[in-house]
């Protein structure tokens, strides 16, 4: 059990759990456009507002985002497309995430993943999201004031499902793009695709579905909302 969000993340980056992660973590070629930078290779934590009352769950970091930057949804298409979503719809000051040191700041929103370590081909084995899956309930209980949760995709949805019906709670739904469930004593979840370049480039999931998302999101928990952009 981490008392705060700071241990936790200390502990997050220190991990080693997973053999097949850490070994591909650290061996992912390095793409021509950043071999002057120093890959992070260490599992990526999550970041954003400690009072956050949304929680965006992604599947883990990629290999040239967050497994190069250090910071998750950061520096590949998935954080392009996000940021401008979030940056729109006031969660974010800017509408771009590149780098860490970016003065990049999340107000009322948190961002993670099921997974910290990037997997080769984004599938994480079931014992991975299990070894891994202390994290991200840690980080749920440390934000204390999450009213919504958007899963970005299925493994994402699984994880957070599993988290539920670890915790006692009953969940009935399936996943798919602009699902909403309640769930007795649980925040409310809301399910996106994931907004990888695979299903951005290819209308598998727009800016219009995504915003009318976010917009949906926001109109439920307006007070939260208001609540966050005038603290
Ligand atoms: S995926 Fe999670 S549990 Fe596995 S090594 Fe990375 S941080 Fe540790």
């Amino acid at each position: 059990m981490f008392h705060t969000l700071g241990e936790l993340n200390r502990c997050v980056v220190e991990c080693a759990k997973c053999p097949r992660l850490v070994a591909f973590r650290e061996s992912v070629p390095k793409r021509k456009a950043f071999e002057e930078e120093e890959y992070w290779r260490r599992p990526v934590p999550g970041f954003g507002d400690e009072k956050a009352w949304l929680l965006i769950v992604g599947l883990a970091p990629s290999a040239q985002g967050g497994n190069r930057t250090g910071r998750i949804f950061t520096g590949d298409g998935s954080a392009r497309f996000l940021f401008k979503m979030l940056h729109r719809a006031g969660f974010a000051n800017q509408a771009t995430s590149e780098r860490v040191g970016d003065e990049l700041r999340l107000t009322g929103c948190y961002i993670t993943a099921v997974v910290k370590c990037v997997p080769p081909d984004n599938r994480p084995t079931s014992q991975e999201e299990d070894n891994c899956s202390v994290y991200l309930w840690n980080e749920i209980h440390l934000l204390k004031n999450i009213k919504c949760v958007l899963v970005l995709g299925k493994i994402a949805w699984k994880g957070y499902e599993h988290y539920v019906k670890r915790h006692g709670g009953s969940v009935q739904a399936t996943f798919k793009h602009g699902g909403h469930c309640k769930v007795e004593g649980f925040p409310d979840v809301y399910m996106s695709y994931h907004p990888s370049p695979q299903n951005t480039h290819t209308g598998v999931l727009t800016e219009t579905m995504f915003s009318h998302l976010l917009d949906k999101i926001v109109s439920k928990c307006h007070s939260c909302y208001e609540a966050s952009i005038h603290k």
